[in-house]
């Protein structure tokens, strides 16, 4: 009971196994996590060396999120400077510089009219937030069975309970809960390629599948350009295209989850760019704070903000704890400052076409049936399901951090990751696709 203080790393692991629970993982703890002491630039140092390094360079930015890397100058000093004044009060009654300057840099970079705001703690909880908007503006409008959602297969929206609904429902990570959640309608997943020639047949499903469905349907819920966490499958924007404007002759609003897209991962600021659309309603996270802290934003139109505010509840009836925390907020602005400050695009490019040089290697490898590319992302995609354990140590054995998942190895760095890396990060994740268990390589 005396409290614990500088653990020895042996201690950390024996103690993560017997209390504390990981992403995804099983109770008791059977993960053999490496102990990661601090993180600065673009590597993680480890506590303990593994296959001879201390260091990690990051393909990760961990889980999307550490645009900037880690330990950055500007976003520690935005960090002091504002738990200087204050880390957090409740934001019912009250308000703040920090918030209010972020809402308004939102509205100003965000697409079109999306000039609401609502500030959340995690992307799940932001999807969530949008889906209530939706659910609310029709039930202000005299239309509550129009409560339904219309998703793709293949999409990753969350882990919470609607989100969830809207993620793919057989291969992806929810199937467990199949036949519990809302039920919701599912177009099939676009045709994959961001430079393919938009499929006629599957946009005539699409605006099929949207008037089929419209009077039941509140929202259609997509990740524009690149369904992540389902799948990591980069598509054409013709096909948010038709999805907004199946929405408009049909009388369904659109949702864009943004959360692992926005803020330049795919060579714009926003996915919805490269499409030309503004959604009704769009979700931020992950790099939102450069991946200091937990925080996510829901952004809506002014249409579905009067909406709401029409109807019986003119609230949105939604608050969290921690909504629109100060010290989140202060990071928030310095990290999208700090991001528009610099040439962004260039190095996102940069990133890009070191990663499609060196991931070319990948193609001729066993088992791999496609390696794809689109701003800093880069995905080598296998005919099996990985060896999670095998490729994540075959990568670690080459000095990069990746974190395979089904049948995929990719790298998402953080855009700060300089050529002599961002070739290092290629070269380790085809040693991870190439790793089998058991195998030497592993
Ligand atoms: N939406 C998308 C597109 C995501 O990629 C994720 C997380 O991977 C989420 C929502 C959920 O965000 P969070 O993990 O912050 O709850």
């Amino acid at each position: 009971r005396e409290p614990l203080k500088n653990l020895d790393t042996e201690s950390v692991l024996a103690l993560d196994r017997q209390h504390v629970w990981h992403p995804y993982g099983p109770m008791p703890n059977t993960a053999e996590p490496l102990v990661v002491e601090s993180a600065s630039g673009v590597r993680l140092r480890l506590a303990k060396p593994a296959y001879g390094h201390r260091e990690l360079v990051d393909a990760m930015s961990s889980w999307w999120s550490a645009i900037h890397g880690y330990n950055h100058p500007v976003l520690n000093e935005a960090a002091h400077d504002q738990l200087g004044r204050m880390s957090h009060v409740m934001f019912g009654g009250l308000t703040h510089e920090p918030a209010v300057r972020l809402a308004k840099r939102l509205a100003d970079l965000a697409p079109g009219d999306l000039e609401h705001v609502f500030l959340s703690d995690s992307g799940s909880v932001s999807v969530e937030v949008a889906i209530k908007m939706c659910l609310q503006y029709w039930r202000s409008a005299g239309r509550p069975e129009k409560r339904r959602l219309m998703t793709w297969r293949g999409g990753y929206h969350g882990d919470t309970w609607q989100p969830m609904s809207v993620c793919d429902p057989e291969g992806g990570m929810h199937h467990l809960w199949s036949g519990a959640l809302p039920p919701q309608v599912f177009a099939d997943a676009p045709p994959s390629g961001f430079e393919a020639e938009p499929d006629e047949g599957y946009l005539a499903h699409l605006h099929d599948t949207v008037e089929r469905h419209a009077h039941e349907l509140a929202a259609v819920v997509v990740e524009p350009v690149v369904q992540g966490a389902g799948g990591m499958r980069f598509h054409s924007p013709a096909y948010v295209r038709a999805l907004r404007e199946a929405c408009d002759a049909h009388g369904v609003l659109l949702v864009l989850d943004e959360i692992a897209t926005g803020f330049g991962r795919t060579g714009e600021l926003f996915a919805a760019e490269h499409a030309g659309v503004t959604p009704d309603v769009m979700c931020v996270g992950k790099a939102l704070t450069g991946g200091y802290v937990s925080m996510a934003a829901t952004l809506c139109t002014p249409r579905v903000a009067r909406g709401i505010s029409r109807g019986e509840v003119p609230v949105l009836a939604h608050g969290p704890t921690f909504m629109g925390n100060p010290l989140a907020s202060a990071l928030a602005c310095a990290s999208l400052d700090l991001l528009l400050s610099q040439d962004w695009r260039a190095r996102v490019r940069r990133i890009g076409d070191g990663l499609r040089a060196g991931l070319a290697p990948a193609a001729a490898l066993p088992g791999v049936v496609d390696v794809s590319v689109l701003g800093a992302i880069g995905v080598v995609r296998l005919d099996h399901e990985v060896d999670v354990a095998a490729a994540t140590r075959a990568a670690v054995r080459a000095g990069v951090w990746v974190r395979p998942f089904r049948d995929m190895v990719y790298a998402m760095p953080p855009y700060v990751t300089g050529d002599a890396d961002v070739a290092r990060i290629a070269a380790a994740v085809c040693a991870a696709s190439s790793a089998r268990a058991g195998s030497a390589r592993a």
